[in-house]
């Protein structure tokens, strides 16, 4: 199994000087990240004390630094005085207060460091899609975008994917209408052509570009795959030499790993990230779990009163990235909930997600207070009747409006019987009003939602 760490034999990395084609001579730039790369296949398979170790010291740096130069942190980290540098432990760690979104909006400017050490370049402005309302606008440096493109290059070696091939991406532009940039897909590898399309054109005009160009992977986000993926199973479509699926920046839900399995007969790897963190957890190539990105980001799932989730029980995920020195999100809580496994048995001492959930956003609210993430797979209501499309939105904590796209308005019954079921998947006899539209709208970012709580 270590084989998968080593990267596809064959390619030499990009060469940027001039009649050097053997051995390569990359840019300064690539050869930040193939140094970085380099050593992450080596430390994923640091055993989970080692890793923490490390994390732990690195940690402490980052701490130091945030006391210093950020005003935001020079208070909320006094209750670390007098720990003396290399004997911090998570007890310790614990006791810092937790970052809220709520914090960087309403602080953003003292989280901004007045001083960044030597090396970590120039800071760029990045403004996360505001799915869960205001958006919040956070800063990377050249150190993050070179741990993210090292960590994205991981991405593909555990995955075995032929840098050769033509992969197509499906993501947000600037705007609506704009082709999103193309750039090499390996990062610090020569690449087959990098494919771009708006993840804003309607669905069947994604599918038509794809069976057009015929990549051999595709990337996109998992609402936007989930949506292909019904919208092919409607036209019995397939996309030919389509050979993997990558997802990345929203949770995935099971039910997308099944569609892409039984609709296109791919496999489907996924990356949990975000855009003020990057890379966090990575699937491991041997299952379906992630393994947390443990050089990047320092991963914690909390119960409500904040005390540390077991492996197998829902948590909030509360993240620390250990590299960001110009904004620094230190026990940041980023509004998604996770659940830890156990040792994996591929043999990597990175910590085990078993699973991302969304958020709370997207959590039913019973009458009784409790809460639940909904699952409701397309196939149980297209068995039913000619669904397209659906949405289910909670305004009411006993009433949810079934948002449905169909050829032509159901018949009553047929109206009940979607309600039975749904009742059944909800597991309470919430009132639903049914609607019909001719299109599902998007969220702002570009996201479908198939279930969304406005309460
Ligand atoms: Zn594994």
């Amino acid at each position: 199994m270590q084989e998968s760490n080593k990267p596809a034999p064959g390619p030499a990395p990009k060469s940027a000087i001039s009649g050097i084609t053997w051995p390569a001579m990359p840019s300064a730039t690539d050869a930040l990240v193939l140094a970085l790369h380099q050593q992450l296949s080596e430390s994923q398979w640091l055993s989970p004390e080692q890793v923490l170790a490390k994390q732990l010291s690195q940690a402490e740096v980052l701490l130091a630094h945030a006391a210093q130069v950020v005003p935001f942190y020079r208070d909320r980290l006094a209750v670390l005085k007098g720990i003396k540098r290399g004997t911090m432990n998570m007890e310790h760690w614990r006791r810092i207060p937790i970052l809220k979104r709520s914090d960087i909006q309403e602080h953003r400017a003292a989280l901004v460091a007045k001083k960044l050490p030597v090396g970590h370049g120039k800071t760029l402005e990045v403004r996360t899609s505001g799915s869960t309302g205001r958006p919040i606008s956070v800063l990377t440096t050249l150190v993050t975008r070179t741990v993210f493109a090292a960590l994205n290059l991981r991405y593909h070696v555990w995955h075995g994917r032929d840098f050769e091939k033509k992969s197509a991406r499906i993501t947000r532009g600037k705007t609506a209408k704009q082709v999103p940039p193309t750039a090499s897909w390996v990062p610090g590898y020569p690449s087959g052509p990098p494919l771009s399309f708006n993840v804003m054109n309607p669905v069947p005009e994604q599918l038509d570009w794809l069976i057009k160009e015929q990549p051999g992977y595709l990337l996109t986000y998992p609402s936007n795959l989930t949506a292909l993926l019904r919208h092919s199973e409607e036209r019995g479509a397939r996309v030919p030499g389509l050979l993997a699926v990558a997802t990345m920046g929203e949770v995935l839900e099971p039910e997308t790993r099944d569609l892409c399995r039984r609709v296109w007969d791919t496999p489907l790897a996924d990356a949990y990230s975000s855009q003020e963190l990057g890379m966090i957890a990575l699937q491991c190539p041997d299952h379906d779990s992630y393994h947390v990105q443990s050089e990047n980001i320092l991963l914690e799932v909390l119960d409500d009163d904040d005390v540390p989730c077991p492996p197998g029980q829902v948590g909030r995920l509360v993240l620390t990235d250990l590299h960001n020195f110009a904004l620094p999100l230190i026990r940041y809580d980023i509004g998604d909930y996770g659940v830890l496994g156990e040792a994996c048995s591929c043999g990597r001492g990175l910590p085990v997600l078993r699973r991302v959930i969304g958020r709370t956003r997207n959590m039913v609210q019973l009458p009784s207070g409790d809460r639940l993430w909904p699952s409701i797979p397309s196939k149980v209501l297209t068995d039913i009747a000619p669904i397209r499309q659906f949405q289910l939105v909670q305004q009411k904590m006993d009433e949810i409006e079934v948002r449905l796209v169909v050829p032509e308005p159901l018949a009553e019954a047929t109206e009940e019987k979607v309600r039975a079921c749904l009742r059944d998947l909800l597991g309470y006899a919430f009132k639903l009003p049914i609607t019909y539209l001719d299109e599902i709208p998007r969220a702002a970012n570009g996201k479908y939602e198939d279930f969304r709580s406005e309460l």
